[in-house]
């Protein structure tokens, strides 16, 4: 079974087209509704701004015998500006690209046997980003 983090944010719950993003994202890595679901505001903004409850996290999500980490980040993130101040589009982008590698260090350092997927989601869109 897969263990996802994304964002507190409530368009995943009232907005189609964040929800159809998602569900690209969970079709293209082969997941039905199978998952555990954990959420914080920034996803992986979250996870690195608190890497004791990141770790903590990760060590219950081995012992439950998680394999993969999904970890999808979304454009228009209430989050990020709080941290980082205005952003543009382009620099959002990298800021995202930014914190889901260090979230997916995070993953390795503390759990080596769980593999980190990362996304970035835009509404109905999604990406991919190798790690
Ligand atoms: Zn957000």
């Amino acid at each position: 079974m897969i263990w996802i983090i994304r964002c507190s944010d409530r368009r995943y719950r009232f907005n189609p087209s964040y929800q159809n993003g998602l569900k690209g994202i969970l079709s293209a890595e082969n997941i039905q509704n199978d998952y555990h679901d954990l959420r914080c505001f920034g996803a992986a903004l979250g996870f690195v701004l608190n890497p004791g409850w990141a770790a903590n996290q990760l060590k219950i999500a081995a012992h439950l015998g998680k394999k993969r980490f999904l970890i999808v980040d979304h454009m228009d993130c209430h989050a990020y500006p709080l941290e980082f101040g205005p952003l543009s589009t382009t620099n959002e982008r990298r800021k995202h690209i930014e914190m889901l590698t260090k979230a997916s260090a995070l993953v390795r350092k503390h759990q080596p046997e769980i593999t980190p997927i990362i996304y970035i989601q835009d509404g109905h869109r999604y990406e991919k980003i190798a790690v």
